[in-house]
C-alpha cells in the first residue's frame, strides 16, 4: 500500500508556557519524546533526490534521511554516529540552526511559504529530531569510542574556542595531531556561550561536547588573549600550523546620543548575563543594569538574543527594526516567541537618536516610522522614511544588537584583512602568513554556527595536508 503522505501534521515541540518561560533562563524547547520523534520521523518520504533537496540544503550536507531511517528503526546510536560523519555538534545544530533556511525549507513537503504564498505542507521537523538525537546520547551516558588516527608528533594551535575552532580542534585530533586551543574568556563555546541565551542553548551541551574533545586530548588554555598574552607570531613559532577562528565579536554603536549612560553594545550585555551570570548578582559579581525599559536595535540573532535576555530580567523590552519581519535575518518563529513573552516589536521603524536628560542618561530613542521602496542591492526592498512620523519610545536603556565586527587584536599588522576587517584567505583557509589558517566569523564577518563549524571542518583537512606536504598557495588579491 501506498504511504499516506502526512502534509500538515508535523510534530511541535512541547514549550515551557509563556508566562511561566519568563521566569528563567531554563531551555524553554523541551525536545521531542521517543514517540514525538518516531511518528515524526515516519513523516519522512526519503526522497530519492534527497541530495538536491534537504542535504543540499544543509551547509554541511548532513545524510538527513540516513539519519532519520534509523530513527525510524529505533537505531538512535546509529542515528548519531550518521550525524556526526558531517555535524560533529547535533544537539547544538539541531538548537540553533534557522533550519527553515535550510534543509527544512528544501524539504518535499513544504512549499515555500514566504516567497510564492502557496502552502502545501509542513516540512519534517529535521531540527528537532537532530537535537532529539544528540540529547538521547549525551542523556543517555553513552560513551562512544571515538576513533583517532595514530600521533604524529605535529602540533596546531587553535585561537579561538567558537564553534569553528572546536570544530576544527576535532578533526585534528582525530587526525593524530596534537592541538591546544587558546581561548580570551574563561570557557569554551564563543558566542554559544556567551551570546546565545542559556534559555536557547543549555550549557550543560557546550560542556558535554568540550568533554568530547577533552577525551579525544585537546588541552584548552583560558583567559589567553593571543595579541595580548602570548603574539600570533609566536605561536607560529611555537606550532606546526595555527587555526584561527576569533569570530567577529566587536560591538558597533553608531547613533547620535550613543555617548549616553545606558547605552550598550548587545555583546556586552549578553556577555555579562550568559557568561557572567549577571541575572544572578549579587551572589555572582558582575552586575548589568539596565533600568526598568530597554530599546534594542536590530533585527537579527542578536536582537533576538537581547530580548530573550532582557525579557527574563523583567523589563519592560522593545525591539526596534527598520526593516520587517519577512526580511529580518532572525528565526521566524523567535519572533512568535518574543510576542508570546511580551515584547513590544517595533517594525519598519528606523532610530534616529538616543535621547539623555541633563545627567546624561537615557530616557528615549527618538525614531521615524519606514515604509517600503524599490530593492536595494541585495534586492530586498529599501526602507524609505515616512514623513512627519517622529516619534519616542521611552525607555533608560538601549542595546545596540547590529553590525558585529571582527576583533583585529590577534592579527592586526600580522594577517592581510579585507577592507572590512577581516582577514585574507585562499580557498584552502591559508592566510597571507605561511602557516597560519583562518575560518568562521572572523573570514566573513558573521554567518551561522554551522557554517563556522563547516570552516572548522574543512580547514582541518587542509592544515592536515599542509602538516604533511608544507605546500603554500596563498596569493593574496
Ligand atoms: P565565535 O563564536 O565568535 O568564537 C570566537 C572565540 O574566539 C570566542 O570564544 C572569543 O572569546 C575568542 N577570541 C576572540 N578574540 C580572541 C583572542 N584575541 N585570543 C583568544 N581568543 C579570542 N548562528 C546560528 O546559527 N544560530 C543562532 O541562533 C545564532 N545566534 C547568535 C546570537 C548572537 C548573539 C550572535 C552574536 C551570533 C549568533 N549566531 C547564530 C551566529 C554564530 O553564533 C556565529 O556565526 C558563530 O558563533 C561564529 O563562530 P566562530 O567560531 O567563528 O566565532
Amino acid at each position: 500500500m501506498a504511504k499516506k503522505i502526512r502534509y500538515l501534521d508535523r510534530n511541535k515541540e512541547p514549550m515551557i508556557e509563556a508566562s511561566e518561560r519568563v521566569k528563567s533562563f531554563r531551555e524553554y524547547a523541551l525536545g521531542f519524546s521517543p514517540n514525538l520523534a518516531l511518528d515524526e520521523a515516519k513523516r519522512c518520504l526519503f526522497c530519492k533526490d534527497a541530495e538536491q533537496r534537504c542535504i543540499k540544503g544543509c551547509p554541511i550536507h548532513v545524510d538527513i534521511p540516513g539519519f532519520i531511517k534509523k530513527i525510524t528503526e529505533g537505531d538512535l546510536l546509529g542515528a548519531y554516529k550518521k550525524i556526526i560523519e558531517t555535524d560533529v555538534f547535533p544537539s547544538i545544530c539541531g538548537r540553533v540552526c534557522p533550519q527553515e533556511r535550510q534543509c527544512e525549507g528544501s524539504c518535499i513537503l513544504y512549499y515555500d511559504t514566504v516567497r510564492d504564498r502557496k502552502a502545501k505542507g509542513l516540512p519534517v521537523s529535521i531540527g528537532a529530531l537532530e537535537k532529539f538525537v544528540g540529547d538521547f546520547v549525551r542523556i543517555s551516558g553513552i560513551k562512544l569510542t571515538e576513533e583517532k588516527a595514530l600521533p604524529t608528533g605535529m602540533r596546531v594551535a587553535v585561537v579561538g574556542a567558537g564553534p569553528s575552532g572546536l570544530a576544527c580542534a576535532y578533526d585534528l585530533a582525530k587526525r593524530g595531531h596534537e592541538v591546544h586551543v587558546y581561548e580570551a574568556l574563561p570557557k569554551a563555546g564563543g558566542v554559544m556561550r556567551y551570546g546565545i541565551p542559556p534559555a536557547r542553548l543549555d550549557r550543560e551541551i557546550i560542556d558535554y561536547e568540550v568533554q568530547r574533545l577533552e577525551s579525544l586530548g585537546v588541552k584548552f588554555f583560558y583567559g589567553h588573549v593571543v595579541g595580548r598574552t602570548v603574539s600570533l607570531s609566536q605561536l607560529k613559532e611555537d606550532y606546526d600550523a595555527v587555526y584561527l577562528s576569533v569570530g567577529a565579536g566587536r560591538g558597533k554603536l553608531g547613533l547620535k546620543g550613543d555617548h549616553l549612560k545606558g547605552v550598550f553594545s548587545a555583546i556586552e550585555v549578553l556577555t555579562r548575563v550568559n557568561l557572567m551570570e549577571a541575572y544572578r548578582f549579587p551572589e555572582a559579581p558582575t552586575p548589568v543594569d539596565l533600568g526598568r525599559k530597554v530599546a534594542i536595535i536590530g533585527g537579527g540573532f542578536t536582537a533576538v538574543d537581547c530580548a530573550i535576555t532582557s525579557l527574563r530580567l523583567g523589563l519592560e523590552t522593545h525591539v526596534v527594526y527598520r526593516r520587517t519581519r519577512e526580511t529580518s535575518s532572525a528565526r521566524q518563529e523567535e519572533w512568535d516567541h518574543l510576542l508570546e513573552e511580551g515584547a513590544k516589536i517595533h517594525w519598519l521603524t528606523q532610530p534616529v537618536e538616543v535621547l539623555g536628560n541633563e545627567k546624561g542618561e537615557v530616557i528615549g530613542l527618538k525614531c521615524i516610522k519606514m515604509e517600503l521602496g524599490e530593492p536595494d542591492e541585495s534586492g530586498r526592498p529599501r526602507p524609505v522614511p515616512v514623513p512627519d512620523s517622529e516619534h519616542v519610545i521611552e525607555c533608560d536603556s538601549v542595546i545596540f544588537a547590529i553590525g558585529q565586527q571582527a576583533n583585529p587584536l590577534a592579527y592586526e599588522g600580522i594577517l592581510e584583512t579585507t577592507r572590512w576587517g577581516t582577514v585574507k584567505v585562499n580557498e584552502m583557509y591559508q592566510t597571507s602568513v605561511e602557516g597560519i589558517f583562518a575560518g568562521g566569523d572572523v573570514i566573513n564577518g558573521g554567518d551561522t554556527v554551522v557554517r563556522s563549524l563547516a570552516h572548522g571542518r574543512e580547514a582541518a583537512k587542509f592544515i592536515d595536508e599542509y602538516l604533511r606536504t608544507k605546500n603554500w598557495t596563498f596569493t593574496g588579491g
